[in-house]
């Protein structure tokens, strides 16, 4: 969403877009820029039903797995970093006395990708400056193949999470819309296909 704050445009940017961004950087761009209204799909559905049966799940579970004797899990964190500007939701914290632990739930085939490892370096920078506290590892529990697996964010990742949320905010206040992606796979089932034109 674009704000006026002050005299100047101000766009309040989500780790959502990020990870959109790496996956097509024209998504966030329509998202901002253009009055799009999109249905709510299946998999936005789906996404909300996974997140409340993992939840439960999880619940039952000790914290061995993650490798912790203790820690105090927090679900459904809503976080906001000053300094990047940038706000998200993460789907649990595990908070131990000296460090803290980001875990998103992936609801997908065919392991972590690129778009995910960006999303939690963003997220693993944010609990830094807000909690103040070390963030060692970030994990990803994919849903499907029941598999948690250990995602180390080093400063090759933090480093993309800054230009890339200086870009996305460049060309949304700039208007000026980016490349699709170059894998056209994925447009086949994106809700934007009808703006994108000039691909097809
Ligand atoms: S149709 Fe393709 S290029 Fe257009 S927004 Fe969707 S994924 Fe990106």
């Amino acid at each position: 969403m674009n704000l006026e704050h002050h005299g100047e445009r101000r766009v309040d940017l989500t780790v959502t877009d990020l990870k959109q961004w790496a996956y097509c950087a024209r998504i966030p761009y329509y998202h901002h820029v253009m009055p799009v209204e999109f249905a709510r799909t299946y998999k936005m559905e789906r996404g909300r039903d996974v997140e409340a049966a993992v939840q439960a799940l999880e619940k039952r579970r000790g914290l061995r797995r993650y490798g912790l004797d203790r820690g105090e899990r927090r679900f459904g964190v809503w976080l906001h970093s000053a300094s990047l500007e940038l706000a998200g939701k993460l789907d649990l914290l595990i908070v131990t006395q000296d460090a803290a632990y980001p875990v998103d739930f992936k609801d997908t085939e065919g392991g972590v990708r690129y778009n995910h490892r960006i999303q939690l370096a963003a997220y693993a920078m944010i609990v830094e400056e807000v909690l103040a506290l070390a963030v060692p590892i970030t994990f990803v529990y994919l849903v499907p193949s029941r598999q948690l697996v250990r995602v180390a964010i080093g400063d090759k990742e933090r480093a993309e999470v800054i230009r890339a949320v200086g870009e996305m905010r460049r060309v949304i206040l700039g208007e000026d819309m980016p490349d699709p992606t170059p894998v056209r796979a994925r447009c086949t089932a994106c809700e934007f296909r009808n703006y994108c034109a000039d691909i097809w």
